[in-house]
């Protein structure tokens, strides 16, 4: 993976550090995160915070560094704000509140993306492209958090001409974002991360392509 990602960036005229990698290990057992722990990956992203709670509270002696990536219920952020030091899908600014107020005192910052829906999907979660300026200012303002970027899951598409229109855009969104320094876009998946990279994508967030095919459907 890490060849591959390598790889993309230098197509794309990029410093290979300048893209990090995020292991998916959601439904993945604790066993597999602390066997890519042991080869130097220290970033993974959970989706459902039930599942997670389980495997962060068994590998604490590990310092992991935990995002959050699924969807937030405004009842459950406390839970996220006080275990994750990244939330990639922010898309409310109730839920941005709610982060930042819970965020414990001790902790820095919490890291956060606002999730733009850039397919404009009516299923797909995100804040819509004409709203994600003022949803990144009102954010940027909160004390317990910094808003690191812009994070997106466009439709899947076939060829890397049509993966690369969705990511361009959540690229010039967050370029279009004056006044608040944004350095992330969390873009891109195992089957189009080089469209991602190609765009300015700083995570890519992979699952299937590190650990193989998910032991149970995603919930
Ligand atoms: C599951 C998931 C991924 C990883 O997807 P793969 O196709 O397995 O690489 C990335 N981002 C989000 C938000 C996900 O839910």
């Amino acid at each position: 993976m890490r060849e591959r990602i390598h790889g993309a960036a230098r197509v794309a005229g990029r410093e290979p550090s300048s893209v990090a990698l995020l292991a998916v290990s959601k439904t993945q057992p604790a066993e597999r995160i602390a066997a890519l722990f042991q080869l130097g990956q220290r970033s993974f992203g959970e989706n459902y915070l039930q599942e997670a709670a389980g495997k962060i509270a068994e590998l604490k002696f590990l310092p992991i560094d935990w995002h959050f990536i699924g969807p937030i219920q405004s009842n459950k952020t406390r839970p996220i704000a006080e275990s994750f030091s990244w939330v990639h899908g922010v898309d409310r600014l109730k839920i941005a509140e709610r982060l930042s107020a819970q965020r414990p005192e001790a902790l820095p910052p919490l890291n956060i993306c606002i999730q733009v829906n850039v397919s404009g999907e009516a299923s797909k979660s995100g804040v819509s492209p004409d709203a994600v300026g003022e949803l990144v200012a009102a954010a940027a303002a909160l004390p317990h958090l910094r808003v690191r970027g812009l994070m997106a899951l466009p439709a899947p598409e076939l060829s890397e001409h049509q993966q690369r229109a969705g990511f361009r855009r959540l690229r010039e969104l967050r370029d279009a974002c004056a006044g608040v320094a944004l350095d992330t876009l969390s873009m891109g998946m195992s089957d189009d991360l080089e469209a991602a990279i190609a765009e300015g994508a700083t995570w890519v967030r992979i699952g299937t392509a590190l650990f193989g095919p998910r032991p149970r459907p995603a919930e």
